[in-house]
């Protein structure tokens, strides 16, 4: 039953994935009050694991990928319309229609959006796209079935790996422009960087690792692009896979701790103001959520995984109607997949809090393995290519914080691996900042006074 202050009125802002689970969960807990989802696009909520991959291979249409609803939600659904303000004071939603929504709890889940290609003339080009919602997808797969005489794609993270995995596929020509040693490096690090490296090019990719691309060419319609070795290629589509951007513009002026990483709260998902109070009527889920995580020193994770916006989504939302002893941490060992050249990757833990790697299971050499990777002595992270049937096993050591290396009995080689150094990149070298870093607003904007509606 509902804690006090009643909560009547549940406003979510992002209809997708975690808005969608969140409003399925509150009327699973006998929410009985009014519902609105609150979301800038214009379709219901879909999928988007299966745009970078099944749609871009042309077997699945962009606009069949659209989730379940699991349940009768009851819903006022305002779509296409995006959220401008958020006035946590007066309790409303500002629309930029000029419509202000009332609420008594309201759940952040306004997620990312690709991070735009730097310089807008040249993005602007005929042929140059990102990958993020259901129209992008379309839009690539109509140019990738015109057939195009090669497709740049620009990073080489999960999204570029399997945007040029779908294109070679189709027997597309390929250039992959990567900033980093090898594919895959920043989620990874160098072990299975490097067999990533190998893979793309053992199936026809133009690889270029340690470069960037310093201009797109065009005159209206893309023609080819310069790198920073000083090399040129010509290309007619290139897709700019650069990352996420987190939808937090929106709440600049709303005193939460919202900023470029994301939405901070807490583990019971309640977001933080910018001064570190937690807030007990407006809660965060999904990829614009930031949450602490015993298992990795309570620092502050930043996900953009199907699994954890599911997860954190229905935490929220039995928070939101659960009175304070009732209520959930979002605990969840994080866990994502990726398919990309015949590979079939699944992670668990966060491989990126490591400072070593060990391939406890397989090898490299077949492509058929289980990474597992340590931080000071205990498994914080396993990944494995082409095996995933024992990855609950090193989740339960993930859990325990089982000590690293996975003792004998734990792997199926003969003698005990040997770990080698993880290699991720050092947070404070990305572009991002560092892992954990204040977030919210700068200090020249304490003062901030939360504005009345426009
Ligand atoms: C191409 C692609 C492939 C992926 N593949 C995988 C995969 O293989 N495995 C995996 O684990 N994860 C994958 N993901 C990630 C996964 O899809 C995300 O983790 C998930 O979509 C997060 O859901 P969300 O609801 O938090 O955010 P989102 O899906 O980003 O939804 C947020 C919604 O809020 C809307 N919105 C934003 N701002 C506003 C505003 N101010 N007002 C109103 N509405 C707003 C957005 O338009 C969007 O509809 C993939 C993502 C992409 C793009």
């Amino acid at each position: 039953m509902l804690g006090e202050p009643r909560a009547d009125r549940i406003v979510i802002v992002g209809a997708s994935l975690a808005g969608l689970r969140a409003a399925e969960t509150l009327r699973a807990e006998g929410f009985t009050g009014s519902l609105t989802l609150i979301g800038d696009e214009t379709h219901p909520p879909y999928d988007r694991p299966p745009l970078s991959k099944q749609v871009l291979l042309g077997k699945v249409a962009a606009d069949r990928t659209g989730l379940p609803q699991r349940r009768r939600l009851d819903a006022d659904w305002r779509l296409g319309v995006r959220a401008g303000g958020l006035d946590p004071v007066g309790k409303r939603v500002l629309l930029d229609d000029g419509a202000d929504v009332p609420f008594d709890r309201l759940l952040i889940a306004t997620g990312t959006r690709a991070r735009p290609w730097p310089h807008p003339d040249e993005a602007a080009l005929d042929g140059v796209f990102t990958l993020r919602t259901s129209g992008d997808a379309a839009a690539l797969a109509a140019r990738l079935d015109a057939g195009p005489r090669r497709v740049l794609v620009i990073g080489a993270g999960f999204t570029g790996s399997e945007i040029a995995s779908a294109c070679r596929e189709r027997g597309l020509e390929v250039t992959v422009a990567e900033r980093g040693p090898a594919p895959l490096v920043g989620a990874l690090g160098g072990t299975l960087g490097e067999l990533a490296a190998k893979l793309q090019r053992a199936h026809g990719v133009d690889l270029r690792c340690g470069v960037t691309v310093t201009a797109l060419e065009g005159d209206g319609r893309l023609t080819g692009a310069q790198f920073s070795d000083g090399t040129r290629i010509d290309a007619d589509i290139a897709v700019i896979a650069l990352g996420a951007v987190r939808n937090t513009e929106w709440l600049a002026e709303s005193g939460l701790a919202a900023g470029p990483r994301g939405v901070t709260c807490d583990a019971g998902c309640r977001a933080f103001d910018m001064y570190g109070i937690v807030t007990d009527d407006i809660f965060a889920a999904g990829d614009v959520a930031r949450f602490p995580h015993p298992l990795f020193e309570y620092q502050l994770l930043s996900l953009e995984h199907w699994g954890n916006a599911v997860a954190q989504a229905e935490v929220a939302a039995h928070n939101m109607v659960s009175p304070g002893p009732r209520r959930r941490p979002h605990l969840t060992v994080p866990a994502f997949w990726s398919s990309q050249f015949g590979l079939n990757i699944k992670s668990v833990g966060v491989p990126t809090f490591s400072d070593q790697v060990v391939i406890a299971q397989g090898s490299l050499k077949d492509a058929r393995l289980v990474a597992v990777y340590g931080y000071r002595g205990r498994v914080t992270a396993a990944v494995s290519v082409n095996q995933a049937r024992s990855l609950d096993y090193y989740r339960h050591l993930i859990e325990t914080a089982a000590p690293f290396p996975p003792a004998p009995g734990a792997a199926d080689q003969r003698e005990s691996p040997v770990p080698v150094p993880s290699d991720v990149p050092d947070p404070k070298l990305l572009s991002h900042g560092p892992t954990v870093a204040l977030t919210g607003h700068l200090p020249d904007r304490r003062l901030t006074v939360v504005q009345p509606a426009r």
